[in-house]
């Protein structure tokens, strides 16, 4: 039977900014989106039976429709029942190398990976704006996923507009293996504690999160994008922001920690990603995040902390075979 193996890259927030909650219980975002070469292996195999079957080799993700591959694979047999009745059931194989429940979209971006990979084995002859339509139905990080490069991406974080490409970048990526952080958590505590400073540049309060870090004061956007339009690299390290942090950094000191050992070790930039716990720090060189990475081994020698040096990528899924 036929079968096709795709690359899912992971995804960081060079900016997060709430503006606003929305009648449909999301929240009105602005985001700049990085993909970076740090990615899963997602294949699909058309099988016999008539039964959707999710393998993955890692142990914490689930296997049922909870897994947004299954449900990318529901959502295609449903839009297309004709296929699904012709080519039969549908088997997605994860190879994990994204960590789970860290603010990387790993579970959008096997999604992603699952409609392209269907597209192929089904023969649909999808256009790119088709399977953004069905991206959007399966999560808001999914058609950025499916994209990937960068972009700024607002809605609930499903509009994307495609911004130049910054793929000289690297990166060391920090997450404590037994920390996750509820995205849902994260963002209804930041609603009732700061939906008072909606859309408010300045509205940052940094004495509430502790005196021992310099938390970035929100800019607008458009000072990023324009950082990015001029490869402003130093620029970009200053103007990294995220509003979660000020809901995850004082509830979550492990989070905090890796946040200030990046800090004083010489990144150009370092932040949290999405609702976290991963922190990540820009460098403008492979050399200077290997350096990095030690530094913060040596300074926080605690074997749960699992770091990778990666780089920033111009693409979302790809097709190896
Ligand atoms: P989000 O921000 O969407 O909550 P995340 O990027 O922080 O996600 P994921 O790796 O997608 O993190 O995992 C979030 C949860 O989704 C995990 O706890 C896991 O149980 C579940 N999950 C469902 N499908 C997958 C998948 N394919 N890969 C990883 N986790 C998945």
């Amino acid at each position: 039977m036929r079968s096709y193996s795709l690359i899912a890259p992971a995804k960081i927030n060079l900016y997060l900014e709430i503006l606003g909650d929305r009648a449909d219980g999301y929240h009105e975002l602005a985001m700049i989106l990085q993909s970076i070469e740090l990615a899963d292996q997602v294949s699909v195999r058309a099988i016999g039976t008539q039964t959707i079957q999710v393998h993955c080799d890692h142990p914490q993700v689930p296997l049922d429709k909870t897994n947004l591959a299954y449900r990318a694979v529901e959502l295609m047999s449903q839009q297309f029942p004709d296929c699904w009745a012709q080519f039969g059931g549908v088997e997605v194989t994860i190879n994990k190398n994204i960590p789970v429940a860290a603010g990387l979209a790993g579970g959008s971006t096997n999604a992603a990976a699952v409609l392209v990979g269907l597209n192929m084995l089904w023969q649909l002859g999808l256009t790119q704006p088709e399977l953004q339509e069905l991206a959007a139905k399966l999560g808001s990080d999914v058609p950025f996923c499916l994209a990937g490069g960068t972009a700024i991406a607002t809605g609930r974080g499903e509009e994307l507009d495609p911004l130049p490409n910054l793929d000289s970048f690297y990166l060391v990526l920090a997450k404590h293996q037994n920390l996750a952080v509820s995205t849902a958590w994260a963002y209804q505590t930041y609603r009732s504690q700061f939906s008072h400073t909606y859309g408010r540049s300045e509205g940052v309060d940094k004495s509430i999160i502790t005196e021992t870090i310099n938390l970035p004061t929100r800019v607008h956007s458009g000072s990023m994008v324009q950082a990015i339009s001029n490869k402003n690299f130093a620029k970009i390290g200053q103007l990294l922001y995220n509003d979660l942090e000020q809901v995850v950094l004082p509830n979550y000191p492990q989070v905090l920690q890796l946040r200030q050992a990046f800090e004083n070790n010489g990144a150009l930039g370092t932040m949290m990603s999405g609702s976290g716990p991963t922190v990540f720090a820009l460098c403008q060189s492979q050399e200077q995040a290997q350096a990095l990475l030690q530094h913060a081994q040596s300074e926080i020698p605690d074997p749960n902390i699992g770091f990778w040096v990666t780089k920033f990528a111009s693409h979302g899924i790809q097709i190896v075979s």
